[in-house]
């Protein structure tokens, strides 16, 4: 992977290495975080390569969606690995990634450490807990909790981690538990994933009512709080009122164009415009086997792409992001060993071209220096793809966080 000129201070630091491997903790043979698969570089020109470049340089590189840490090599280890309840951050793959700030899901339903099925209260409070503790005892890497964070990281060589979740499913029908999840760090929530919660219908569900009365309170806590609310996988009612209820923008920070392949997984027309209207961003979802398009049945960096321009095209260049929702580690491995917890099999079409990884948009670290190449080569002006990979995130997060 050819590298980008975005220079992070990294000191070799490994997860959990204050600890004692074997002693303090049983260990797992990980994925290799760097060169699992062959690397690509998206091509392009020597004189665009120098404008990749630059960008990677001065402007502020933003993924508004992905979970960072290094799945186990033998994934038939993967519920026994959960059950520690102790994820692994991919440092050094992140220190050559070219992001200043990334917005880091966790486990989210896959935190399983007392639970077969996931989101309980007690497993996400670990989840966090754990990894920021790992955080806390290395330099390269900072907990965002304030705008402040996210303008100095760039300037000071550093990563700022925004602590999200994709559901609200684990506050069951305590408002107070928002609080408690904004004091732990966490500035964004989706309001349901797939399956139905206390506040509404995820997009799994045949029957989508829209916002409970209680879905419509955790809204107004979650704006008077300042935390940026997230309909990703919330069903097209329950999407469309929460922008509705909400006096701050919505993001939809991983998803597609349901315009392009039709699927409960990817947004509608309606849902996408009513987002961008209240000043919201959609970001394009890299995941296997998701963003990929008639045109394009078998997923790449072009049907991704694809993607991206649709939403681009329906409601202009402010409101359009990337959230590819990477991991390190077997992806489509992970998807088979979790497709009960993640509702993998009921959002994809049969119709689609199974691919063991996504070329180009693998993991974390090479996603970012891919979709600039490829909007350099496409012609996009240096302004459009500042926007695009930070500033139309930055105007978001100025307008739902509160310092
Ligand atoms: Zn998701």
């Amino acid at each position: 992977m050819a590298s980008v000129d975005n220079k992070k201070n990294y000191d070799g630091y490994k997860a959990f290495q204050y600890l004692e491997p074997g002693v303090d903790y049983k260990e797992y043979k990980l994925a290799k975080e760097i060169g699992r698969v062959p690397a690509f570089d998206y091509p392009v020109s020597e004189e665009e390569e120098a404008i990749v470049q630059e960008i990677f340089r001065n402007d502020t590189i933003i993924s508004m969606h992905e979970h960072t840490f290094i799945a186990p090599e033998d994934l038939t280890e993967f519920y026994e690995f959960r059950r520690t309840g102790r994820d692994f951050t991919a440092y050094e793959a992140l220190s050559q990634s070219g992001l200043d700030v990334i917005f880091e899901n966790f486990m989210d339903g896959t935190a399983m450490v007392t639970s077969q099925a996931g989101w309980k209260w007690s497993d996400v409070i670990h989840d966090i807990g754990i990894r920021y503790s790992d955080i806390a005892h290395q330099d390269m890497i900072i907990k965002a909790e304030r705008l402040e964070d996210i303008y100095r990281a760039k300037k000071e060589g550093k990563i700022a981690f925004v602590g999200a979740l994709e559901s609200c499913t684990m506050i069951e029908n305590e408002l107070d538990r928002l609080d408690i999840l904004y004091g732990f760090g966490i500035r964004t929530m989706g309001v349901v994933y797939s399956e139905a919660n206390q506040l509404g219908a995820g997009l799994r569900e045949p029957n989508d009512a829209g916002l409970t009365v209680f879905g419509k309170e955790a809204v107004k806590r979650m704006n008077k709080l300042g935390i940026t609310i997230d309909v990703s996988h919330a069903g097209d009612k329950t999407a469309l009122d929460t922008i509705e209820t909400s006096d701050a923008p919505v993001t939809i920070n991983h998803a597609g164009a349901r315009g392009l392949w039709n699927t409960n997984r990817m947004k509608p027309d309606d849902v996408i415009k009513a987002c961008a209207e209240k000043g919201g961003v959609i970001a394009i979802e890299a995941a296997p086997h998701s963003t990929v398009t008639a045109k394009h049945p078998q997923h790449s960096i072009e049907s991704f792409m694809e993607h991206f321009e649709y939403v681009a095209n329906l409601v202009g260049i402010d409101h359009v992001a990337f959230g590819p929702d990477t991991l390190f580690g077997d992806h489509v491995g992970l998807h088979d060993v979790l497709s009960g917890q993640l509702s993998i099999k009921s959002s994809q079409k049969s119709d689609l071209q199974r691919v063991e990884y996504v070329k180009g948009l693998e993991n974390p670290a090479e996603c970012f220096p891919n979709i600039v190449r490829w909007l350099v080569k496409h012609g996009y002006s240096k302004e459009d793809i500042r926007k695009v990979v930070g500033t139309n995130i930055i105007r978001v997060l100025e307008a739902t966080w509160t310092k």
